[in-house]
């Protein structure tokens, strides 16, 4: 029995199965909580459920509605300042980005006294009637324009009241701090652009915030921002930080389905294998995995790594690479 079986139930696939008889571990389905399926909607292998964190709202919901796997939650636009990033970008699709006016403070303090209206309001409802389950916002200071706290409050606000969490990219100096001070809910990057200091993750871990690694894109293209992410996230797991695993699937080539130096990158963290299928099977956006898990599981079939290869980034990336989502009542229980 190796080690890594110990996080899952050994298993056996029916005679129904491609691979009859065929024995090795079942896990609870897994999530890539950071993708874009408006810019890569090839096949998931392994992945049971994903979450889009910017598109063009009514595209990406008809896309979540469609029978089948993987599973969708989803942001619809990003949210971003008056000519901020990503508006630029030639890769946002058509209707993707939602600019907003900076509201300021003196607007700020009026909203205290009055309901929240305006086009704060018309964005983070625009997106909910498309069906969304978080709101996206971008303060990318390295590339244009920022929303500034007032405005970024009043988005928190809006999402609060109806029931949404709020998912930030951070990008460039001070734009994770802000995005920390400000309360939102996730960080949909590793921050990657700065070390952050010891209170600032402690701030963040403590406050509940969660952080979306998508370490593999860095790893691919630019080994300092690597470098950087895994330090931040190194020391956000120590501080209790809650690690969720995501890809940013359509930023440039990336494996499809289950993203081996993803999880290397991970346990480079310091993430153990246990660890490591936690962030792949939290149900975030969602309180609980009642979305994902109807009816599937994830099949990993042997060989497992043994006991003394558990803590070998690759033998782990090797292992669950062969996962699959199957049906739940293909699997015996051995
Ligand atoms: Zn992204």
């Amino acid at each position: 029995m190796s080690a890594v079986r110990g996080l899952g139930k050994p298993v056996r696939r029916s005679l129904n199965g491609d691979r009859p008889g065929e024995t090795g571990t079942m896990l609870p389905p897994l999530v890539d909580h950071h993708v874009h399926v408006q810019l890569d909607a090839g096949p998931a292998p392994g992945i049971a459920a994903v979450v889009d964190l910017g598109a063009n709202p009514g595209a990406v919901a008809s896309l979540a509605g469609r029978d089948g796997w993987p599973r969708m939650r989803f942001a619809g636009a990003f949210l971003t300042a008056r000519g901020g990033y990503p508006g630029d970008r030639p890769w946002a699709p058509a209707g993707s980005v939602r600019e907003l006016d900076a509201i300021g403070p003196d607007a700020a303090s009026e909203r205290r006294h009055h309901a929240l209206a305006g086009p704060v309001q018309g964005a983070v409802d625009e997106q909910l009637r498309f069906g969304a389950s978080v709101v996206k916002v971008v303060l990318n200071s390295a590339a244009g324009p920022v929303l500034d706290r007032a405005t970024l409050d009043a988005v928190i606000a809006a999402a609060r009241a109806a029931g949404l969490p709020v998912a930030a990219h951070a990008e460039g100096d001070g734009m994770a701090e802000l995005a920390i001070r400000a309360g939102v809910d996730v960080l949909v990057h590793t921050p990657f652009t700065e070390l952050l200091d010891d209170t600032l993750i402690g701030r963040a871990a403590s406050a509940g915030q969660a952080w979306i690694s998508t370490l593999a894109i860095h790893v691919r293209d630019d080994p300092r921002a690597a470098e950087l992410a895994i330090d931040n996230l190194a020391r956000f797991r120590t501080s209790g930080g809650r690690v969720l695993y995501g890809t940013d699937r359509g930023n440039g080539e990336l494996a499809h389905g289950i993203v081996g130096a993803e999880i290397v990158a991970l346990m480079r963290a310091g993430l153990t294998a246990a660890e490591v299928i936690e962030s792949m099977t939290d149900p975030w956006p969602e309180p609980t995995p009642a979305w994902v898990d109807a009816g599937v599981a994830t099949f990993v079939p042997d060989p497992a790594p043994g006991a003394d290869a558990v803590g070998d980034p690759e033998a782990v990336a090797a292992w669950l690479g062969a996962a699959r989502v199957v049906p739940t009542e293909e699997l015996e229980l051995l």
